[in-house]
C-alpha cells in the first residue's frame, strides 16, 4: 500500500534558488507542451501523447541550443510535466476537471523526483540536482520504501514536499458478505455536504463558512488595486493565504467525514455523474466546487482501500431525486427548490435529499449484488429492489443498453 506524507521544508538561498529554476523548467515544459498539443490538435486534429510524442521531443529540444540548458535539472521531473499534462488532459475529457491551463510563475509550482537519488531523515530531506540536505519537519515517522518526492511551492511563498512511500503490505481484502444494515447512500448537496441513506445531515461547517466569505471579501480588496502597483502584490499574497486557509479547511472536514463514513460502514455509495452535469450549469458550479464533493469522494475512496471496505461509484445517471424509495413512482419534473414531496403512488412524504441518499443506497445494493457481493437484507422494513428496478425501467436507456 501507498502511503504519502507532506512535509513543510525549509531550502536555504543556494537550494531556493536552484529550486525555483528547476520550477521554471517545469513549467516551460509544461507550457511548451501545451502549446504544441494545442495548436497539433487545431492545425492536424492529431492528440498528442506524452509517451509517444511529447516526451520524444523533449529529448529533441535538450539536444537543441535553445533547450540545451534544460539538462541541467532532473530529467525525470521534465517528463513528469508531459505525463501530468496527458493526465489534465483525461481528467478535462472525463469530466473532472477543466481544459489544462499555462501555468504562471505566480501560481503554484512543483517538481517531481523518483530516482536513486531521493532520501529522506528525521529533519531533512534530499533530491537530485539541489546542493545539500534540505531542512524538513518530517512530523510522521516515514513507513516503507520512499518512491518519490514532489516538491511544491505554494502562492504564500511556502514551500512543502510531498513525500509518498511503499509500505510493502497488501490492502486488506473486503468482505464478501455485507448485510445491508451496512451500507450507507450519500447525497451530496448544497445546502447540506452530505445526507445519508439513514437521514443524517452533515451541513456546511462554520468554519469553512466563514473562511469562504474571508477569501471573497480579501478577493474584491485584491481587485480594488490599481495593477502592477505593490499594493496589489500585498494583496495578492493576502488572497493566497486565504485560499490555503479555506483548502485546510475543507480538507480537515473532508477528513473527519469520510472517516465516520468508512469506520460506521461496511460500503459507501455515492453519485459521480450527478456532480459531472451540476458543474456544467454555471450558476451552480462555483457553489459546487466549493463544496469540494470530489475530495470528499477520493479521500472516501483511499480510506476504504486501506480497511478492506467499499466505495461504490454510481456513474450513470438515474433519477434519484423524484423516484420514490418506497414504492419505486417516479415523480415528475422536480425543481432543485422542490425540499419535500408526497409520492403520488404510495403517498408516502419525502424529504428531498434522504429519499436521493436512500434511492442511491439501493442502486449501489444493486450494483454490489452485481458485482458478486453477497448482501443479505435485515430489518425488513423496506423493500429495497423496488425503487431500484423503477428507476432503471423509468426511461434511463444509458443504463439499460450498456
Ligand atoms: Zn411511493
Amino acid at each position: 500500500m501507498r502511503r504519502a506524507i507532506r512535509v513543510r521544508i525549509y531550502p536555504d538561498a543556494e537550494q531556493t534558488a536552484v529550486l525555483e529554476r528547476q520550477f521554471g523548467a517545469v513549467r516551460l515544459v509544461w507550457n511548451k507542451a501545451l502549446a504544441i498539443r494545442k495548436h497539433r490538435y487545431k492545425v492536424r486534429g492529431e492528440r498528442l501523447t506524452a509517451k509517444h510524442d511529447l516526451k520524444p521531443l523533449l529529448k529533441v529540444a535538450k539536444r537543441s541550443r535553445k533547450y540545451a540548458w534544460l539538462k541541467q535539472f532532473d530529467a525525470m521531473a521534465l517528463q513528469q510535466a508531459c505525463l501530468n499534462l496527458d493526465r489534465a488532459f483525461q481528467n478535462f475529457f472525463e469530466g473532472r476537471a477543466r481544459y489544462p491551463r499555462f501555468k504562471s510563475k505566480r501560481g503554484t509550482q512543483s517538481s517531481y523526483h523518483c530516482t536513486g537519488k531521493i532520501a529522506v531523515g528525521d529533519t531533512w530531506i534530499t533530491v537530485p540536482k539541489v546542493p545539500g540536505r534540505i531542512e524538513a519537519v518530517v512530523h510522521r515517522d516515514p513507513v516503507g520504501k520512499l518512491k518519490s518526492i514532489t516538491l511544491t511551492r505554494e502562492p504564500t511563498g511556502k514551500y512543502y514536499a510531498a513525500l509518498l512511500f511503499e509500505d510493502g503490505a497488501e490492502a486488506p481484502q473486503p468482505a464478501d458478505v455485507v448485510p445491508e444494515s451496512a451500507v450507507v447512500g450519500v447525497d451530496m448537496g448544497l445546502a447540506h455536504l452530505a445526507i445519508e441513506s439513514d437521514g443524517r445531515k452533515t451541513p456546511n461547517p462554520h468554519h469553512l463558512k466563514r473562511a469562504q466569505s474571508n477569501l471573497r471579501r480579501k478577493q474584491k480588496e485584491l481587485s480594488r488595486k490599481k495593477r502592477g502597483s505593490r499594493n496589489r502584490a500585498k494583496a495578492r499574497l493576502t488572497v493566497a493565504r486565504a485560499h490555503v486557509r479555506v483548502a485546510n479547511a475543507r480538507n480537515d472536514f473532508q477528513h473527519k467525514l469520510s472517516k465516520r463514513l468508512v469506520d460506521e460502514n461496511q460500503a459507501v455509495i455515492v453519485e459521480t455523474l450527478a456532480v459531472k452535469n451540476m458543474v456544467r450549469n454555471r450558476r451552480l458550479a462555483r457553489a459546487i466546487s466549493d463544496a469540494g464533493w470530489h475530495g470528499l469522494i477520493s479521500k472516501i475512496a483511499y480510506k476504504a482501500e486501506r480497511s478492506g471496505k467499499r466505495l461504490v461509484k454510481l456513474d450513470r445517471w438515474a433519477p434519484t431525486s423524484k423516484t420514490c424509495s418506497a414504492c419505486g413512482e417516479v415523480a415528475e419534473a422536480m425543481s432543485l427548490s422542490v425540499r419535500d414531496w408526497a409520492c403520488a403512488g404510495c403517498g408516502v412524504h419525502h424529504d428531498r435529499d434522504i429519499n436521493a441518499a436512500v434511492n442511491i443506497k439501493h442502486l449501489g445494493i444493486q450494483k454490489l449484488r452485481a458485482g458478486g457481493t453477497h448482501v443479505p437484507a435485515c430489518g425488513g422494513l423496506r423493500k429495497p429492489t423496488h425503487a431500484v428496478a423503477a428507476a432503471d425501467e423509468t426511461g434511463n436507456k444509458a443504463a439499460r443498453a450498456a
